[in-house]
């Protein structure tokens, strides 16, 4: 440790900066676990921006883990819809039956059992034990990656285990015993706010004269990251079946891929769009009956390209005759009460369909 990386010294001036700089979030005024917890679970992967609209939503809906246990997997669906990562909603709820089942309704109260929760990893068990509990176990997130890692010249990989362990080595020697809650506060929000990922404000960060980053002109370079994530890419078609009494018929997501407990319309996955769409795997053959194309729908996933055609077929008969019992058959108006990928969500709100 050299003289300008004194711990306690650091761990002050973050503190201080963040009660001079803190935005002002609805779950940093609460104590209680479950609230904390949804927060977490809620802001990974996702901007406080977009994030705090769907934390208020949810809130509001299952204020407490027994209103969450006891909804329904498409309510908690429902209210994640446009998020993404969907198995953390799933996870929300496994775990909130699990409290209310097996551990009496009690949230647990220290970081080894709140490891044990579902959809529970060493960051969120940190963030509740800390946050709730005020137990001194560090937070390491992405924006705290970045922080120390420019600050102590990190520049090896940061997305292999060796570093990450020294990156919360050194968060552990720079979490204040007394404020641990505060101080993991801060550090996010000197990450999230001063520390950015482009331009960081170094002319404002009350540990410039530290950061080994500034100093050797490296801060672009770190932090470094040696994996790239290889896409796939994926081509759908989806048939959505309008028959002449004003339903269609739709399915839910149950098989273990993307979008799981979602809702989508009976669905062809092909090599490419030069492939022709063929729904006889639904029970009827769409080359006797009038087809329309949607215009090609994209959504980039961590690791997908997906790309998405609708082909929409008004059936001359019920759908009702349809004999599938894995379909649901939906009025036409009651399609928005379900919870859909992004994708279709997307092609709901278009209009621009054109003729096949
Ligand atoms: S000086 Fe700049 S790069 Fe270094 S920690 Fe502060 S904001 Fe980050």
């Amino acid at each position: 440790m050299s003289e300008d990386h004194n711990y306690k010294s650091l761990s002050k001036k973050i503190v201080n900066w963040y009660k001079k700089n803190a935005r002002n979030l609805p779950w940093r005024h609460t104590t209680d676990p479950y609230t904390i917890w949804i927060s977490e679970i809620v802001l990974q992967q996702t901007t406080v921006q977009q994030g705090l609209e769907y934390y208020n939503r949810f809130i509001k809906a299952f204020p407490d883990v027994n209103t969450l246990a006891n909804a329904s997997e498409d309510e908690v669906l429902k209210l994640w819809e446009g998020l993404g990562y969907y198995s953390r909603a799933r996870n929300l709820h496994f775990t909130a039956k699990h409290i209310c089942q097996d551990l009496d309704g009690v949230f647990p109260t220290t970081y080894k059992e709140l490891l044990k929760l579902k959809g529970v990893g060493p960051y969120t068990a940190s963030a509740i034990a800390s946050f709730a509990y005020n137990l001194p176990h560090v937070v390491v997130d992405g924006n705290v990656i970045r922080l120390i890692s420019r600050l102590w010249g990190i520049e090896e990989a940061v997305d292999i285990k060796p570093t990450l362990s020294r990156i919360a080595e050194i968060g552990t020697q720079l979490i204040s015993h007394q404020e641990p809650s505060v101080f993991n506060q801060a550090i996010m929000e000197m990450g999230a706010l001063c520390c950015t990922y482009k331009n960081p404000s170094c002319d404002k960060c009350p540990v410039s004269a530290s950061c080994v980053a500034r100093h050797n002109d490296i801060i672009a370079s770190i932090p470094y990251k040696s994996k790239k994530i290889k896409k796939s890419k994926r081509y759908f078609y989806y048939f959505h079946i309008i028959d002449n009494e004003g339903y269609t018929i739709i399915h839910k997501r149950s098989d273990k891929d993307i979008w799981q407990g979602l809702y989508k319309f009976p669905l062809q996955e092909v090599s490419g769009f030069d492939v022709d769409p063929n729904a006889s795997f639904i029970g009827f053959n769409n080359h006797d009956i009038d087809t329309y194309k949607s215009r090609i729908f994209k959504q980039t996933l961590t690791h997908q390209y997906i790309h998405a055609q609708f082909c929409i077929i008004k059936l001359p008969y019920s759908v009702a005759e349809i004999d599938n019992p894995a379909y649901i058959i939906s009025p036409n108006d009651k399609l928005s009460s379900f919870a859909w990928p992004k994708i279709i969500d997307l092609y709901f709100k278009d209009l621009s369909i054109t003729l096949f």
